[in-house]
């Protein structure tokens, strides 16, 4: 992993260039140091993980009465443990948190108490922007605040936030133990509502019970943000003893799996030699040749790695994220062609996921083929159909217009690349330099046209005095 900021598990950095020569606005850099663990944050791209998150949440999200697709389940990586919801609904959460659940359930409870602070409300009302906010902007601004964080005065409930700097004058606010017993009483709610065991979420709460006697440095983040008491571990022991219908009622052995695959992936990528180290070439179990395959890729052993990846591959020939993982290390070591059709087969086994179009259309952007560049163009747009706001997305899609218009030197494509940079710049809140791309935008674009006219919502959402 880089300490880049958003930098997802598909890029590295010499993939951040700029396409065709095309000034790009200034790509957010790293975050602060954590001042606890004196570790960077980064955040965490993942198809595999995130469309397990979204399978835990989804039955929670429905028993809230929210909409499951309008809930962002995002990834920090970050060795602590934790969880926060910000700008509304997003719920994010570390691959501490992760790696330290044990099975689904317990994760799922985590997700269950989140979702409770949502649709509890317990947000501060933001300025309009922060309710459409992108992740990318607020984890900007927790990373203005994280020396709050670090001390330990910090909650990271964050809805009303005009920047970094007012984040950091004010701190952030701590959830009281009234919106932790009532974001606990919501959770359960939602568990028995959804048919499922609070088992999980006890057991998690009771392994975080015995940090509240430590001294707040050493204690977890989840324990200084969310308040933890003898009371509650006690209320969702007597609802667990008291719901006798939903009693062993856990996960089955498939979210089990599914959950030893994400901790296995984690693991290697972000510990490779820890990895190693767990996972020795005598154990058989797929998740453990999972993580070897990734931390001998991520250890630059590739002709190992392709080895373990092909036998995973022999044993699921259909699992887009084997396709996606093995076209993820030939893409990296220069081989684009057989890259993109393996990508190809993922999307094709799983249409409805972003990140793998847009890892697809990066692998046939790089192949330089004229003939590949509308299907490339093609999988962007859909990418940004199911998720707007991915600004890898964006940047790639400007590479490809300017692409078109270097081999037809029609002026269209001119303005579609600075519509694109807008988008991109916007989704990382740099409403300035968004500005300045959709001006461009609309000298370039037909009057009235679809792109145009969306260029024109950016300029004024970025600019209200536009409108006179
Ligand atoms: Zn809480």
């Amino acid at each position: 992993m880089s300490v880049f900021f958003r930098l997802p598990f598909s890029m590295r950095p010499a993939h951040l260039r700029s396409f065709w020569g095309i000034a790009l606005c200034l790509f957010l850099a790293a975050m602060p140091a954590h001042a606890q663990s004196n570790e960077r944050m980064s955040f965490i791209r993942d198809a595999e993980i995130e469309a397990y998150l979204h399978e835990l949440g989804a039955p929670i999200f429905k028993a809230a009465d929210l909409n499951p697709s309008s809930i962002s389940l995002l990834i920090i990586q970050n060795s602590d443990i934790n969880a926060f919801v910000a700008g509304g609904m997003n719920i994010f959460i570390y691959t501490g948190l992760m790696q330290a659940t044990e099975t689904p359930d317990q994760l799922q409870g985590v997700i269950a108490h989140e979702t409770g602070h949502i649709a509890g409300g317990h947000l501060v009302r933001g300025r309009e922007a922060m309710s459409n906010a992108s992740a990318e902007s607020i984890i900007g601004m927790i990373a203005g605040a994280a020396i709050g964080v670090a001390t330990g005065k910090a909650d990271v409930a964050i809805g009303a936030i005009g920047g970094a700097q007012t984040v950091a004058e004010r701190g952030l606010l701590s959830f009281s133990r009234a919106q932790e017993a009532s974001a606990d009483a919501a959770a359960l709610r939602f568990l028995d509502n959804a048919g499922l065991s609070a088992e999980g979420f006890l057991q998690f709460m009771a392994k975080l019970e015995g940090q509240e006697a430590l001294p707040s440095e050493r204690q977890t983040e989840y324990v200084r943000t969310h308040p933890l008491s003898q009371d509650r571990v006690e209320s969702l022991s007597y609802h667990v003893e008291h719901t006798p219908a939903l009693k062993g009622h856990a996960l089955g052995p498939t979210y089990q799996a599914k959950h030893e695959r994400m901790k296995a992936k984690l693991l290697g990528f972000m510990q490779p030699q820890a990895a190693l180290l767990r996972y020795t070439d005598k154990d058989p179990r797929l998740p453990a040749r999972y993580a070897r395959a990734i931390a001998l890729y991520r250890s630059n052993q590739l002709p190992r790695a392709l080895t373990v990846m092909d036998s995973l591959l022999k044993e699921e020939p259909e699992n887009p994220f084997f396709l996606e993982l093995k076209a993820q290390m030939i893409f990296e070591n220069g081989r684009v062609a057989e890259a993109a059709s393996l990508y190809q087969k993922a999307v094709s086994l799983s249409p409805d996921s972003p990140l793998l179009r847009t890892a697809y259309a990066h692998a046939l952007l790089e192949g330089k083929d004229p003939a590949q560049l509308d299907k490339a163009i093609q999988n962007l747009l859909e990418a940004n159909r199911l998720e707007q706001r991915n600004s890898e997305t964006w940047r790639l899609l400007a590479g490809a217009w300017g692409r078109q218009y270097e081999l037809t030197k029609n002026d269209d494509y001119q303005g579609l690349v600075s519509y694109a940079l807008a988008e991109d710049c916007l989704s990382r809140g740099e409403d300035k330099e968004a500005g300045h791309y959709a001006d461009r935008a609309l000298k370039n674009l037909k009057k009235g046209s679809p792109y145009w006219l969306r260029a024109q919502d950016i300029k004024l959402s970025v600019d209200p005095d536009a409108k006179d």
